[in-house]
């Protein structure tokens, strides 16, 4: 199985990244894909979103499983790893991995500790997502050189332009030093309005600073009270608020993910032939 690692990344916070981690997991696994969550943020807001309330209360975390691979010791199967009801599953993590991060920096290969974690558990999932934390440090860089896709949540309410800049750079360079996989799949305008015009402006902008060179998703995912309620309830859209806009643009978000990797494998094929 050719798993799909797909980071969900932007060094701003509060864009919808965790949100998108849990819903576009839980959508990848109702159309029948088997799917690993890893939280890859010491604030643990994907752990806590997926029902857990305390995630330092947790015996393994990813810091442990980062920790081992840092130490050469050998990672029991499916060690650490929690089952959610809707059927995903989370690696979690907690504030122990700020304490990694820091570690990371004098570690050998430490760009790459996530991937030689992720090389141990994936055989058994065909999609992994990381829900990144809000920066373009150490674990993002991590992050970006385990994935072979990116998907970057803009907030449709504010100007992205100069953020998003910084991670497309860190996104070149990654692939050029460490992981040429790399590729983006766009860009999700997240919370739109539909009583302002915000979101129409801002695609248009991306549409002509990256002049097609990167998709903005045609899905947008409409603002909503009933998806912020959905992290303190630990579950997804589709459970929280069935039938409702939010679960219909995860949905549609989901077969345009599902739409990009049949393209790319359809290139590839015609490619080698
Ligand atoms: P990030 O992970 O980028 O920090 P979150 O997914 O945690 O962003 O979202 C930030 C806040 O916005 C959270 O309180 C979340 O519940 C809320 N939120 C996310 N998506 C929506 C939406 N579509 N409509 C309304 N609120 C949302
Ligand atoms: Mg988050």
């Amino acid at each position: 199985m050719n798993t799909q690692i797909i980071a969900i990344a932007n060094q701003k916070g509060g864009v919808g990244k965790t949100t998108t981690c849990v819903n576009l997991g839980i959508g990848l696994a109702k159309a029948g894909k088997k799917v690993l969550l890893i939280d890859c943020d010491p604030q643990g807001s994907l752990t806590i979103s997926l029902g857990t309330s305390q995630p330092d209360k947790l015996p393994v975390t990813l810091s442990d499983m980062m920790g081992k691979v840092l130490t050469d010791q050998q990672i029991p199967t499916a060690e650490g790893i929690l089952h959610h009801p809707e059927g995903v599953d989370l690696m979690p993590a907690d504030i122990q991995l700020s304490g990694m991060e820091v570690s990371l920096v004098n570690a050998m290969s430490r760009e790459t500790v996530l991937k030689q974690y992720l090389d141990t558990v994936k055989g058994q999932y065909s999609h992994i997502l990381i829900d990144c934390q809000p920066s373009l440090g150490m674990l993002t860089v991590n992050a970006l050189a385990a994935a072979n896709r990116i998907l970057i949540p803009v907030q449709a309410e504010y100007l992205p332009a100069k953020g998003l800049e910084q991670l497309l750079q860190t996104v070149s360079k990654v692939r050029r030093q460490i992981n040429p996989k790399l590729q983006i799949d766009g860009i999700l305008l997240t919370m739109v309005d539909s009583r302002t015009n915000f979101a129409r402006e801002i695609s248009e902008l991306l549409r002509d600073t990256y002049g097609g060179k990167i998709k903005v998703f045609g899905t947008e995912i409409p603002h909503s009270v009933r998806a912020k309620e959905t992290s303190a309830e630990g579950k997804s859209i589709y459970a929280h608020d069935p039938g409702g806009k939010v679960a219909e643009a995860y949905q549609n978000l989901t077969k345009e993910v599902l739409k990009i990797e049949k393209q790319r494998e359809k290139h590839k094929t015609g490619i080698s032939r």
